[in-house]
């Protein structure tokens, strides 16, 4: 089965009100084992909703979500936040790290949260900082980071308690180009070498291409 499989997945907002807004108009989706998918999207045209419902943060008006061949349609939050939680990593264009704790902390503790040990975490969060470079700003806080640091600090806290699926809106929308490169770099090593599928959304044509597979979302359905 596939890592992600969205099937007939419809959205709008303020239904039924004069302000309603059909956002996705029965979105077909598989991400298989190992694969990285490109979601290439004009501003505006429902990708965040997209990987929303994919993450099991919104649900569907209609259509289903699996996630590792477990279909989460109609179940109970707390189930879908179980496999929130442990199956499925997010990325954003804005880092979101806590600030008053270092890079090291920041990849340790979603890892204490999910019962793993102090010393366990804090070996895992040293083994994936130095796979992106970061090894030696462990002990920053992210004030004290660059800008292309401290998404990659991001991208070892949502792979911190190794998910299936990873979630990116935009990872590397508010780099300059050269940061870009290096950190899309650093996010591809961190993939490839976890054997992780990946839905990454980006405007950015050139890397893109180097996934796998690019799918644009247009007017709410998904072209080739
Ligand atoms: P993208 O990420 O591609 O920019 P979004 O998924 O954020 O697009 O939004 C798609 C459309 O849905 C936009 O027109 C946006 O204004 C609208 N939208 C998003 N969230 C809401 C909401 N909570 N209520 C009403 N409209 C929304
Ligand atoms: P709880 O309230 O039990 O912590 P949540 O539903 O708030 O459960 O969160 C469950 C998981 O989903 C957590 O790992 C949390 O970090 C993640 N999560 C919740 N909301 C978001 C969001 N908007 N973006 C990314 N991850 C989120």
């Amino acid at each position: 089965h596939p890592v992600l499989s969205l099937s007939g997945i419809t959205k709008s907002y303020n239904s039924g009100k004069p302000n309603e807004v059909t956002v996705l108009r029965g979105i077909d989706l598989d991400v298989a084992r190992g694969e990285v998918v490109a979601l290439v999207a004009p501003s505006g045209a429902g990708k965040s909703t997209l990987l929303h419902i994919a993450g099991l943060l919104d649900t569907p008006d209609k259509g289903t979500v699996a996630i590792g061949g477990a279909d989460m349609t109609g179940k109970r939050d707390a189930a879908r936040t179980a496999v929130r939680r442990d199956d499925v990593g997010f990325i954003y264009q804005f880092h979101h790290l806590l600030p008053e704790f270092s890079a090291l902390e920041n990849v340790v503790l979603p890892q204490l949260a999910n019962g793993i040990s102090r010393q366990a975490a804090q070996t895992r969060a040293m083994e994936l900082l130095d796979q992106v470079g970061v090894a030696q700003r462990a002990t920053h806080r992210p004030a004290a980071l660059s800008g292309g640091e401290q998404q990659r600090v991001a991208f070892c806290r949502a792979l911190a308690n190794a998910p299936k699926l990873l979630l990116a809106d935009e990872p590397t929308g508010n780099l300059d180009p050269e940061t870009s490169e290096t950190v899309f770099a650093a996010l591809m090593g961190l993939v490839r070498s976890t054997g992780l599928s990946a839905l990454i959304a980006t405007h950015n044509l050139e890397l893109a291409a180097r996934m796998d597979r690019q799918i644009r979302l247009d007017q709410g359905a998904l072209t080739g």
